[in-house]
């Protein structure tokens, strides 16, 4: 048996004839640049995020960039995010001229360590960058009173965590602004690259539209330095299809993570903590071992693909050697980047591939 870490060519088979028509009538129009389908998608994405605006640009990262541009922040000011979390969060605070601060995550759930946070807001802190990692929101009862006491903004790095809750409130809904990435294999995913800024600030989603058409409004007026950063109408044709499907796929990655979690039960690995009143979407299903190395050889040799995410922690990459932190800053963030350890997770994965896996990491234990 083989099992893929992620499998995206199910999942277009059973979508094909829908996709292809969509694709079809985009292109019959030559509807390519903010055609129907992008305010279709928009509408519907802020509505599934229960925020009143969404804006659809480019990239994940570019969502980030846009909307730390849109805050108006950049040259000296200080933005905290964590130093366990995709590259592209930090890069895109950079790429706004802003300062990444790194805090530490939580040795449970792997989020946002709030005390590290309240520790790290200096004069020049301007906002508050949480993930929400592998599908579980932040803490963010507690960062949003932080960031309330010092007047801070809250942007939602929400590129993993479609759909998913914090106490019953969707993601997206929870900062001031929030960003998404609909990279292929992300929980919705588009068939190239593809992003969104929500938010329920009028203003701010105003601007960030200005911002991903030139700082245009109306049309040859450019009101404010904007950039290219458009979500393709061709992407937002696939992701109008796709979102009606999403809450099932969550579902579909819960049952596994359900799966996963009886077949590993009393293995000498830390399994994903999903907090109380958090509804936890799977993005990623993150185990974490000392033996990961040879865990993942093994589980390799046998047919199965795993995943690490993330084997650098961003204090630690090369790029980021001018922020001056050392190695020892994180302690969490850098045992996690040895020991941690993603198993195959998509909505279509079969439950005999599950227990083969669990089969497997069980054979290696024994
Ligand atoms: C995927 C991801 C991004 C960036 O999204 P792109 O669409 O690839 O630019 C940002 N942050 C996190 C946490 C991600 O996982």
């Amino acid at each position: 048996m083989k099992v893929p870490f992620i499998d995206l060519v199910v999942q277009y088979k059973d979508l094909k004839t829908e996709i292809l028509a969509s694709l079809e009538s985009v292109m019959g129009r030559a509807a390519f640049i903010l055609g129907d389908e992008v305010t279709t998608f928009e509408e519907g994405f802020a509505s599934y995020c229960d925020v009143g605006n969404c804006i659809g640009v480019a990239s994940g990262t570019d969502a980030l960039v846009l909307a730390i541009k849109a805050c108006g922040f950049g040259p000296g000011d200080e933005i905290i995010t964590v130093a366990n979390t995709f590259i592209a969060t930090t890069m895109a605070i950079s790429a706004a001229g802003a300062t990444p601060v790194l805090v530490d995550c939580r040795d449970d759930c792997f989020t946002m360590d709030v005390d590290a946070l309240s520790c790290a807001v200096t004069s020049k802190t301007r906002a508050i960058m949480p993930v929400h990692l592998y599908g579980q929101t932040a803490l963010m009862d507690p960062i949003l009173e932080i960031a309330q006491s010092h007047d801070l903004t809250v942007i939602e790095d929400a590129a993993q965590a479609h759909g998913a809750c914090y106490q019953g409130a969707r993601c997206g809904s929870l900062g001031n602004l929030a960003c998404f990435s609909f990279y292929p294999g992300k929980n919705l995913g588009a068939y190239g690259d593809g992003g969104a800024v929500v938010t329920d600030d009028r203003e701010l989603a105003d601007r960030v539209r200005m911002i991903r058409n030139y700082g245009q409004e109306p049309k040859n007026h450019h009101q404010i330095l904007g950039v290219n950063s458009r979500l393709d109408t061709l992407q937002a044709a696939v992701l109008n299809i796709k979102l009606r499907k999403l809450d099932q796929w969550n579902h579909q990655r819960l049952l596994h993570a359900d799966a996963y979690r009886k077949g590993l039960a009393g293995l000498p690995v830390q399994l994903p903590v999903a907090r109380a009143g958090n509804s936890h979407v799977y993005h990623l299903f993150v185990i974490r071992t000392p033996k990961r190395r040879e865990l993942s050889v093994y589980l390799d040799q046998h047919g199965i693909s795993c995943g690490m995410h993330y084997p650098i922690p961003i204090h630690l990459q090369p790029a980021y050697q001018h922020l001056g932190y050392e190695k020892g800053s994180f302690p969490v963030s850098e045992a996690l980047a040895e020991q941690c350890l993603s198993l195959p997770m998509y909505p279509e994965l079969q439950s005999d591939q599950i227990e083969f896996v669990c089969a497997k990491v069980r054979e290696f234990f024994d």
